[in-house]
């Protein structure tokens, strides 16, 4: 079995593909989970490739939110699009890497992506509020490549 198997049950998915439906009910930001085993390339730099491969510059606001996790490499990266990026910190995301980082040293991935979700969604309130007239830009479920 690869450890991009194992890293989620059927389940666990379930719980982070409901994490992303309720974080998305609190801002217009559209949030997305990218799963693989293993890249040779720079993770940020590839994680940027994946969210141009997702279309998640599509959004109206700019304001995709990208969680990619490379299992076998222990190594993940949340990224913004620009109209986050032009509205918050540079460290924004800084906290919610590090909480989701707890997480994972102790196997906890489900809950790790789980909590971060949700620390986004409430995160991106503040800039991105929720409005009445949203739309479902981008797909809830988790993206995979091995
Ligand atoms: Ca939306
Ligand atoms: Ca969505």
């Amino acid at each position: 079995m690869s450890k991009i198997t194992s890293f989620l049950s059927p389940q666990d998915e379930e719980a982070v593909v409901a994490a992303i439906k309720e974080a998305e009910k609190n801002t217009s930001g559209e949030i997305r989970v990218h799963i693989e085993a293993h890249t040779d390339n720079d993770h940020y730099e590839h994680a940027m490739n994946v969210f141009g491969e997702l279309k998640m510059h599509e959004t109206k606001l700019g304001n995709g939110v990208l969680f990619y996790v490379a299992v076998n490499d222990h190594k993940f990266v949340i990224l913004g699009d620009k109209g986050i990026n032009d509205k918050v910190a540079e460290d924004f995301w800084d906290t919610t890497k590090e909480m989701m980082q707890n997480h994972f040293r102790k196997g906890a991935f489900k809950q790790g992506l789980v909590d971060g979700i949700l620390k986004a969604g409430h995160e991106l309130k503040i800039h991105f509020p929720y409005q009445d007239d949203d739309t479902d830009e981008l797909s809830n479920e988790i993206s995979k490549s091995s």
